[in-house]
């Protein structure tokens, strides 16, 4: 392939427009980039969706030299490079992936200066070939994507992203510039220290995203659950299911798909061919659902995904945010639901205490864990809690889209049936030495004279049958509210319940327990913009202030972009997102001139699509989709090959 042309730009908005088509920057955008230009180190922590991209991507044009972007995305380093050069930048990438011949073809591009940005791997960076072939050219500035990879108490610690201190070292003069969507203070100082990164400018925008609606439900029938969500609320939309286990991904995926809803599997268990194929028809193909290990998503930059489901409960509210932050990265109104159960609380404690980790460790697990549970069983507004974590405040204290902001649940006072059940743990213990899991002692509690409870003579006890007054679900929530407060622990193979240094503070009554309660459950309305009735007819989610006369433009639009992204195989909002078809439907420009106003319309966009775009409007068929006459008459089927013969 040889390179295009570079486009000249003279500076950064001069970039912003002519590249990208857009008219002005966002939020911080300005100053990150004048940052990095004038050769300054960044530390970039904004929100998915933000806008991180053309913070190092507008520097690497302007600047001198190739920007070297160090990224852990392998399997989507070639869409984005396919997504850069549909916008004319020169872009390549270094990767496992590629054979000799292409990786030399990209070293020359370099060497000889001809690529804005070159996009590598962490492993790669840290061997000596990769290293000495930097050397040999000029580079503007180094970019570290997911820089959040670095922490090592993170949930995507990479152990090669710690080899990226030496960047620094080697090449003292090139300013560096990091960036990732999550991070609290602590990781964030992690990520400064450890990326050498002490005397970069931190630039951290408000990680709010008011467009997600964060709900958080009971685990009762999971399937049923999460199947009622999609049919009701989500009919024909892109998302992604994520489960704590590949079994649990491989099962759900067939549940889904044999109940209409098409759905991929995407775990590490499955071959490197089928995870790129499945990531690949996600990114492609509308309305799939993709069920996964967080294993996937990482950098997944599909703006139309419109709910993520969360069957099991995430190990932290890092992983748990960084997940969630994958819908909706459009700005339309988007889910984030999670149901989460006694179970899970069990089997991550489980898990916790099981690992090979350390002591140390363990205990940050637990930490983690404890701030997710907290986050489950709160009263208060979700996002609220969500933003503090974040050391951020909340643009007010109840979002009104969240689940206890759109239906307040109720809360109790739980402290004497907390004290029942902490002292039928004890007494098993103190009388007869025993321990047994969360089901007998909720039995012992409701009178339940089952075979287990007869076999150990448990309705003897004193505590038995002192808790018929609630109902089997609701003494599931006190204990998973004792153990996410960490009254109770659990211990051991059969996940036994044990008292806590702090279950004495329930028990003489030093505390008063609120807990929600649970609500059955149901569809929410509410939450202006969020509600799901209107979205759930058409797949492309049309925002408000889209007038219904340009609808069918808009289709046109829709139907030629499908057509051309398929023909060049590329993801369909890499040629132009929703957002800017939807711009064009609406203006109805009939001239190149004026199409090149629209937001996201660039130069080379504007050269290589203009002409089509501008056909479809006028209710002509595009000039692309017209046959080639010099090509002649399609060859008859019948001329080729058989592969099954
Ligand atoms: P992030 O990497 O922070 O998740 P991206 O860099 O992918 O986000 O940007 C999200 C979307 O916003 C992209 O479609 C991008 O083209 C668009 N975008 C970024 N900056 C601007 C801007 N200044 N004006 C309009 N759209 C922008
Ligand atoms: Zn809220």
């Amino acid at each position: 392939m040889t390179s295009a042309p570079p486009i000249p730009v003279s500076d950064a908005v001069d970039a912003l427009n002519r590249v990208f088509g857009y008219p002005e920057f966002r939020g911080q955008q300005r100053e990150i980039v004048e940052h990095v230009i004038g050769g300054g180190d960044a530390l970039v922590l904004m929100p998915t969706g933000g806008g991180k991209s053309l913070c190092y991507q507008i520097p690497a044009l302007v600047r001198p030299g190739t920007g070297v972007v160090i990224s852990p995305l392998i399997a989507l380093m070639q869409d984005q490079v396919d997504a850069l050069r549909t916008l004319g930048v020169r872009a390549g990438f270094l990767n496992s992936t590629q054979d000799y011949d292409e990786r030399r073809l990209v070293e020359a591009e370099f060497v000889g200066g001809e690529l804005d940005l070159l996009y590598v791997a962490p492993e790669g960076l840290g061997t000596p070939g990769v290293q000495r072939l930097l050397d040999r050219g000029d580079i503007s500035l180094f970019a570290i994507d997911e820089a959040h990879c670095v922490a090592q108490w993170g949930h995507d610690f990479r152990p090669d992203y710690l080899s990226l201190s030496m960047l620094h070292e080697r090449w003292p003069d090139v300013p560096r510039i990091a960036l990732t969507a999550t991070a609290t203070t602590a990781t964030r100082d992690e990520i400064a220290e450890r990326l050498r990164l002490n005397d970069a400018r931190h630039f951290t925008a408000s990680f709010d995203r008011p467009n997600i609606q964060y709900r958080i439900v009971g685990k009762n029938e999971p399937k049923r659950q999460l199947l009622e969500l999609l049919r009701t609320e989500h009919a024909g939309d892109a998302g992604i299911v994520y489960c704590l286990s590949r079994a649990s991904v491989e099962k759900h995926a067939e549940f889904l798909s044999a109940n209409g809803i098409p759905a991929l599997p995407y775990h590490a268990g499955l071959s490197a061919q089928t995870r790129y194929e499945n990531q690949s028809r996600f990114l492609r193909e509308d309305g799939l659902v993709m069920v996964a290990t967080i294993a996937f998503g990482m950098g997944i930059d599909k703006p139309d995904v419109r709910f993520v489901a969360h069957l099991d409960l995430p190990k932290s509210v890092e992983g748990y945010y960084q997940e969630t932050g994958r819908a909706g990265r459009d700005g339309l109104p988007s889910t984030a639901w999670l149901s989460y159960g006694l179970q899970d609380v069990v089997q991550l404690r489980k898990m916790i205490d099981s690992s090979d980790g350390d002591l140390n460790y363990r205990r940050n697990a637990n930490r983690h864990l404890d701030a997710m549970l907290a986050l489950c069983e709160t009263v208060t507004c979700r996002r609220t809690r969500l933003l503090a974590y974040f050391d951020q405040e909340a643009p007010a204290t109840r979002c009104g889209n969240c689940d206890t902001c759109l239906t307040p649940p109720e809360s109790w006072d739980g402290t004497v049936p907390a004290q029942k059940l902490l002292s039928t743990v004890f007494r098993l213990k103190k009388e007869r030495n025993q321990k047994f899991g969360a089901g007998q002692s909720i039995d012992i509690l409701l009178g339940k004279r089952t075979d287990k409870v007869t076999q150990f003579r448990h309705d003897e006890l004193s505590v038995f049958g002192i808790g018929a007054d609630l109902r089997d679900t609701e003494w599931r929530g006190v204990v998973r509210q004792l153990l996410a407060g960490g009254y109770l622990a659990v211990e051991g193979e059969y996940s036994t319940l044990v008292l806590t240094e702090t279950s004495g503070v329930v028990l003489r009554g030093e505390v008063t327990l609120m807990m929600r309660r649970e609500i059955p459950t149901q569809r929410l309305r509410g939450g202006g913009s969020a509600s799901s009735s209107s979205r759930s007819r058409t797949p492309a989610a049309a925002p408000a202030d889209f007038p219904a006369e340009a609808e069918p433009l808009f289709e046109s639009l829709r139907a030629w972009r499908a057509s051309v992204a398929k023909e060049q195989a590329i993801p369909p909002y890499v040629i132009f997102h929703d957002k800017t078809l939807r711009a064009i439907a609406t203006l109805e420009p009939s001239s190149l001139d004026q199409l090149g106003t629209v937001s996201g319309v660039g130069q080379s966009k504007l050269t290589k699509f203009g002409a089509d775009v501008l056909a479809v409007v006028r209710g002509e068929t595009p000039p692309s989709a017209l046959p080639d006459p010099d090509l002649g008459p399609d060859p008859e089927p019948d001329l080729i090959p058989d592969a099954d013969l």
